[in-house]
């Protein structure tokens, strides 16, 4: 079962996720990177000059929920925030952040790495 848009199938999480359905293309997004195990886009409401979200295609929904065989993803998604800091020439330093569960302060139920930069964050955060 699935729904069909746009000429494409959507099943499972990426039918009610709003992350899975930027990655894949079918909520806009101002993409930063892409390849075939993740996506980076610009975030809606930028908490710093440079302010981009990382995400693995695959839905996982919290850093807490990603399992054992998830670790090769997991670096590969901090690989890609250095990978897209050093693009934008963030030489002077950034923040990489991965809000958890409430207490985190996540609001988007798709894990998802935050890249800040081009401004002096404090530490620490709020
Ligand atoms: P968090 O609070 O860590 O879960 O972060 C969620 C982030 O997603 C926030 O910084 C939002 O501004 C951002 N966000 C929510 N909806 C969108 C969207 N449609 N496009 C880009 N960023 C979004
Ligand atoms: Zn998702």
């Amino acid at each position: 079962m699935g729904i069909e848009l746009g000429g494409r199938v959507y099943t499972g999480h990426a039918m009610s996720c709003i992350f899975c359905k930027i990655a894949a293309g079918e909520i806009p997004s101002t993409a930063v990177y892409q390849d075939e195990l993740s996506y980076a886009f610009a975030d809606i409401s930028p908490k710093s000059p440079v302010h981009v979200l990382i995400v693995p295609r695959e839905h996982i929904a919290s850093l807490d929920e990603a399992d054992k065989d998830k670790r090769a993803l997991l670096g590969h998604l901090l690989w890609v925030a250095a990978e897209i800091a050093r693009q934008k020439g963030l030489t002077k330093g950034y923040r990489v952040v991965v809000n958890t569960g409430e207490h985190g302060g996540q609001t988007v139920d798709h894990l998802h790495l935050h890249l800040l930069g081009g401004r002096m964050h404090t530490w620490p955060p709020g």
